[in-house]
Order: C-alpha cells, then structure tokens, then sequence
C-alpha cells in the first residue's frame, strides 16, 4: 500500500509526520470524506460525530471539534458533555495534538475517484485537489461557466470553450465562438448573402450594392423615365416594355415637346418685350447725348463755362446786366 500501515499502532502517529510540517497540515470540517479505513470512534467528535478538528479533550475524556467545544459554551453558561452529561469546565479542556496529528495523517480516497485514484493524508488533502487532475476547475476564459477537470481545462481552451476566439472564416477578425453565428448572419462585411434579388449569386454582404447595379434581376427605370414614363422593371422585362409601350412612349415626348415649344414662345415674347425696351433706352440715351452736345457747343463759343458763371454771379451782385446769355434750348 502506498500508506504506512500502522494505524493506532504508535498513538501519535509520529511515524507518518515529521512535527516540523505539523503546522501547515489542515483540511476543511464540515466535508464529507471517504477514509480509506474506517474512521475509528476516537477520532470523531462527541458532538458532531465527523472527523475531528482541531480536536479538544474535556475533563470527562470525550474529544470535541474546537469548534464544537465553542458552540457547546456559547449555547450554554454551564456547558454539559453530550455523552456522559458530565459539566465541561474549561480549566480541564485541552488542545488535544496528539490525536490532531493522528487525525491529520489519516488516509481519505480523493472526492474525484474514480477518475482520481489518489489515497491522500486529510491533512494534505486540500493541496491534492489544487492538483488533481480530475477537479472541476474555472475556464480561464472568464464568461464561461462550463465546469472543466483539470486534466480537459488546456483542451477546452482551445478547442472546445464556446468562450475561446476564433478567426471568422470570412473576414478574418477574432470573434468569440458563442457569436460566430450572430457575427456571421448579421455583422460580418465578408459573409457571402444571397442577392436580394434573388439571382443565382451570392455576394460578400458589403458587396450589395455593388452588386445591385449589375444584377440581372435587379429592377431598373424604363428608359423613358424623364418623359414621364413610371414604369420599372428587370432588364429582360423592360426590354418588352420598350417594345410594347411604343406608343406611350411617342405620346409622352410629343406632350413633353409641346411643353416645350411653349416655354419657348414665353420665351420669345418676354425677349421681345426686352428688346423694345431696350430700343426705348436707346433712344433716350441719344436724345441725351445730342442735348449735350448742344449745351457744351453753346458754352464753348461764350468760353470757359466756370467763368462764364462766376461772371454771371458778380454781375447779379453787382446790379449790372450780365453779358451771359442763358438759352433755353427746345
Ligand atoms: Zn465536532
Ligand atoms: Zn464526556
Ligand atoms: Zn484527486
Ligand atoms: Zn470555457
Ligand atoms: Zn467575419
Ligand atoms: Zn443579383
Ligand atoms: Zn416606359
């Protein structure tokens, strides 16, 4: 057996443990464990009937986990023995190492078995299943909830987690596998759709509208739109529809072309209208510049037309008749 076999035999257990390491041996009460040989009634508590821990002997002889000893005082001011109904009294309760050590170095069977076949002292049972490759550990990746041995944990990371990244086969980014689906039907610009259009084609999602401009079922303007024309359609359709809608399409240019003619002749008219003013302003201008003419001929003769005005002035002043002569021309 891959333990010492001398259980009860030496009563401290000294044998199975050096006291050096004595103090880091621990395991948690309150746990169910499964000794490989029978737990011995010394070695379970008066009170709680489990493995002891931290075991405490009374007076009376009866051993008590420490926190058995603690609950039976807090519960009670004279605290009784549960076995022999003997009082407690604390002056005769002591730390009890010797079984602590004993108890500590008891084989227990790993809580994995069978997977984990591993006999294990209960003092060194807790650093066994930081170890044991058939413990339920946390998926490193932090969402995922999924309770993985030990043993699986590097396997699951990389091929199994539904937390784990993967490269999208389409455009490449990493996405988490859990959304590949969602990434792959509604948000990656790569994933080929089918053409809206229904055409045989099947285009990379941002590719659509691109595609749209050439897809042979996609719906496109009759060609005669601008005249009014509201009629749409695949290109094989609209093909028949020129045909067959000669006529229509006659009417609408014949009735855009008449429009036109008479924005045209509105046109016209207003030109016209324009130009007789203009002819008029014409006119006017030439009558000006031929008054002008007359008037800077009129002062020329008579000299420096400022003069000729200062004179003017002085002789009102002066009450002498002015030798200007103002015309008034017709
Ligand atoms: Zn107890
Ligand atoms: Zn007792
Ligand atoms: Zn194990
Ligand atoms: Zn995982
Ligand atoms: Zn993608
Ligand atoms: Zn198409
Ligand atoms: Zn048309």
């Amino acid at each position: 057996m891959a333990y010492p076999e001398e259980q009860g035999g030496v009563p401290c257990g000294f044998l199975r443990q050096n006291s050096g390491n004595s103090v880091s041996l621990d395991f948690e009460p309150h746990t169910e464990y499964r000794f490989v040989e029978q737990l011995e009634e010394r070695y379970k508590c008066a009170s709680c009937h489990s493995v002891l821990h931290n075991p405490h002997q009374t007076g009376c002889g009866h051993r008590f986990c420490q926190h058995c000893i603690l609950a039976l005082r807090e519960l009670d001011a004279v605290p009784l023995c549960p076995v022999d109904k003997e009082v407690i009294k604390s002056h005769e309760v002591f730390k009890d190492n010797c079984c602590k050590r004993e108890v500590l170095n008891l084989y227990v069977y790993c809580k994995n078995a069978p997977g984990c076949n591993a006999k294990i002292i209960l003092g060194r049972y807790q650093d066994h299943l930081q170890q044991c490759l058939f413990q339920a550990v946390q998926c490193s990746n932090e969402s995922c909830r999924q309770p993985v041995l030990r043993k699986d944990l590097k396997e699951h990371v990389s091929a199994d987690c539904q937390f784990r990244e993967e490269k999208c086969l389409y455009c490449k980014k990493e996405v988490v596998v859990i959304n590949l689906q969602n990434h792959e039907e509604n948000v990656c610009p790569e994933y080929p759709v089918p053409c809206p259009n229904k055409c045989v084609q099947m285009i990379p999602r941002n590719e659509v509208d691109k595609h749209l401009a050439v897809c042979p079922e996609a719906e496109q303007d009759c060609p005669f739109k601008h005249y009014g024309c509201p009629v749409k359609g695949k290109p094989s359709n609209l093909k028949q529809h020129e045909h067959s809608a000669l006529r229509d399409h006659m009417l609408l240019i014949l009735e855009k072309n008449f429009r036109l003619e008479e924005q045209i002749s509105d046109l016209y008219k207003s030109l016209e209208r324009k130009e007789s003013k203009i002819q008029q302003l014409a006119e006017t201008v030439k009558k000006f510049e031929k008054e002008f003419k007359q008037f800077t001929q009129l002062f020329g003769k008579n000299g420096n037309f400022l003069s000729n005005i200062q004179l003017f002035w002085k002789g009102r002043r002066t009450n002498t008749t002015p030798t200007l002569i103002f015309i008034k021309h017709s």
